[in-house]
Parts: structure tokens; C-alpha cells; sequence
């Protein structure tokens, strides 16, 4: 068994002795008695906390408003229960540990940057640019890490660790290495989808493609020869905008040309670019996080612009690319075949590192 890593005034460890129950424990950490009452009608599975044997060991996690978050129940002599307690109520998980025995893992906890601290932990750079290339789906690391945010990473002998965990002041993101039937391995969530998103062909409901992706054309306003790097969307004035998958916002900006515009990553690669607004949605800064499909606009004529339309662009590390042609990343899922296997995986693994 791993050593508990992660020590704070928010967790309670306790190992049964003689003539020790449950209850006693939970009442230690401050719990109420209702509480403890709910928990044991919870589920079927509690009945297991009135029988504890000497060495039993209990890990109990509170959140920073003193809230019930886990119990991990390690038995002497028999497979460790999870019970985790959020607003839906409780979940009870029986996990078998006894497969993954042979996994290390490595922490890094964040004091800079995640490249940084990541090379001072050894980590390498191979490794540090998968951790980047899945979590930037999700993370901006320049704005979301924190101090003492740790990335932890597990290992069972292979050059690429089984599994990556975030773990954040906000959330936890953990993601699970499988090899897929190509032989190629991706890092998927416990749902069976990778982080990355798919996108959607276009950013509205358009009536038509009135200007396509050109290496030059003449320029209508200008009135010179220039390229058209995107793809113009006709619709009218004020139909709703949306991101094409979900990212992170760059830029809200008013620009003299692209009028008012809206930069998006996604991922640590491609940017999508919306241009020529009427408006932008209410609230919306850089920085925010959008799903697919979250409007963030309206169409406009903006900046140099001759009528209502949208002005959409796709751009791969800076390079301008033809959205109605180019193959943008998809989100791949688990076969449905291997989903059991993969998340029975997935859960040993978590229950091995106690998250
Ligand atoms: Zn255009």
C-alpha cells in the first residue's frame, strides 16, 4: 500500500483497536450525529462500518467548510469501501486493490509552473508535453494553477504513466492511459472519453458560405489583392454565435478589422477566431472557460466588413487553416467492449493513490 500523501487539517486517519466502532471515529472529526444517521441508511453497504476488526483503518476527508467530502474503510481482511458524499448524496464503491499493487507514483506540486516544477520533480519532457496536451482542454496554466496544486502521476514500469491527476484547489481531473486497438495510447476520464473535444463544423445556424478559405482574392473594401484566411458564414444581423468545442477564451477584443472578435484555445494547439460581431455575449472575458456550443456572440458587420455575417477561422500553432477542409481533432471513447475492464482499472487506481 502507498503511503498517505496528502496530510491536512481536513483529514482523519484512525486504525481500530479493541473494542473500537465507527461511530466513535466519525464523531472525532466533528461530524454530527444526523449525518451519521443518514450515512447508515444510506446504503446497504454501511452495515459493514458496525463490524470493524483491530487494524481496520478509516481515512475520513472533510471539505474546507468542514462538509463530509470521503471515507476511504480499509479492512484487515477484506477489499477497501469508498464512500464519498457530495449534494446528490452518498456513493458507496467497493474496490478490488489487489491487481494494481505494483503502481509508483510520482507528485508534482505546483510552486511555479507546471514546467517547471514538473523538471525539478524529474518528470520527463516527453511526459510533461502529454500532462500539457491533455489538460490545456481544461486548465489554462497560466491562470488556473495554484499554489500547492499537485499533478500526480502513476506508474507501473512503462515510459508513460497508467494514469495523471490533477488535483486543484476547484476540482480534481484524473485521466486514465488505454491502448487502443491501433496500438496507440490515449488518456481518457473515467467516462471513457477523452478531455479533447470534437467541434462542430460551423459556429451558427448560417444560410450560406459566402466567402471560402482563399490564398488570394480581391479584397471588396480594401480593394487590393489579399488572402481570406477563413470562412465567411452569411446569416442575419444578431443570430446567436457559438464556440465550435469547448476552450478557454484568449481574447474579447475590438480590432479595426476583424471588428468585434473572439479568440478561443482549444487545447494547446488550435485557436478558433470569430470576427465581425455585432455584440458580444454578456460577461464573456478572457480566461473564461466555454462549452461547445455556449453562445458567445452575435452576428454583426463590424470592422471592415460589407453586411451580417461571420468571419471564422481555424488556426493550428498560428497557421491559418481551411475550416470547411481541415480534419480537426475528435474525441475518441473507450470501446464500449473494454468500458467494464477500463473502469474497474481506472477506480483501483484512484482507490490505490487515496483520491
Ligand atoms: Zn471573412
Amino acid at each position: 500500500m502507498l503511503p498517505v500523501h496528502a496530510h491536512n487539517q481536513h483529514e482523519f486517519n484512525f486504525e481500530a483497536s479493541r473494542g473500537d466502532a465507527f461511530y466513535k471515529f466519525f464523531f472525532k472529526t466533528g461530524l454530527s450525529g444526523g449525518l451519521l444517521n443518514e450515512l447508515m441508511a444510506a446504503d446497504g453497504l454501511a452495515k459493514r462500518l458496525n463490524n470493524i476488526y483491530p487494524g481496520d483503518k478509516f481515512k475520513i476527508s472533510l471539505d474546507d467548510n468542514h462538509n463530509l467530502k470521503k471515507i476511504i474503510y480499509k479492512p484487515v481482511s477484506a477489499n477497501p469501501m469508498i464512500i464519498t458524499s457530495s449534494k446528490e448524496g452518498f456513493r458507496f464503491l467497493i474496490v478490488n486493490v489487489q491487481p494494481t499493487a505494483g503502481i509508483t507514483h510520482s507528485t508534482v506540486v505546483i510552486t511555479k509552473s507546471l514546467n517547471y516544477d514538473a523538471k525539478k520533480a524529474g518528470i520527463e519532457a516527453e511526459v510533461i508535453k502529454l500532462m500539457v496536451d491533455n489538460f490545456s482542454w481544461e486548465l489554462d496554466f497560466n491562470r488556473d494553477l495554484s499554489k500547492g496544486d499537485k499533478f500526480i502521476l502513476a506508474w507501473n514500469g512503462a515510459d508513460k504513466p497508467i494514469a495523471m491527476i490533477y488535483v486543484g484547489k476547484r476540482k480534481t481531473i484524473p485521466l486514465f492511459s488505454h491502448e487502443g486497438t491501433k496500438g496507440k495510447t490515449n488518456y481518457y476520464q473515467i467516462n471513457g472519453k477523452t478531455l479533447n473535444d470534437s467541434f462542430f463544423f460551423a459556429p451558427l445556424k448560417y444560410d450560406r458560405i459566402s466567402s471560402s478559405f482563399q490564398k488570394r482574392r480581391f479584397h471588396p473594401i480594401q480593394k487590393t489583392w489579399k488572402s481570406h484566411r477563413g470562412t465567411d458564414f452569411a446569416a442575419p444581423q444578431g443570430r446567436p454565435v457559438y464556440a465550435t468545442a469547448k476552450g478557454i477564451i484568449k481574447h474579447v477584443a475590438v480590432l479595426s478589422g476583424y471588428g468585434n472578435v473572439v479568440y478561443i484555445n482549444h487545447g494547446p494547439h488550435l485557436t478558433t477566431v470569430y470576427a465581425h460581431m455585432s455584440r458580444f455575449e454578456k460577461g464573456l472575458r478572457s480566461g473564461h472557460r466555454v462549452s461547445k456550443g455556449q453562445v458567445i456572440g452575435y452576428v454583426g458587420s463590424t470592422g471592415m466588413s460589407t453586411g451580417p455575417h461571420l468571419h471564422y477561422e481555424i488556426r493550428l500553432d498560428g497557421v491559418h487553416k481551411d475550416p470547411e477542409k481541415y480534419n480537426t481533432l475528435k474525441q475518441l471513447t473507450v470501446p464500449q467492449g473494454s468500458m467494464t475492464e477500463f473502469v474497474r482499472h481506472a477506480k483501483e487506481v484512484l482507490a490505490e493513490l487515496n483520491i
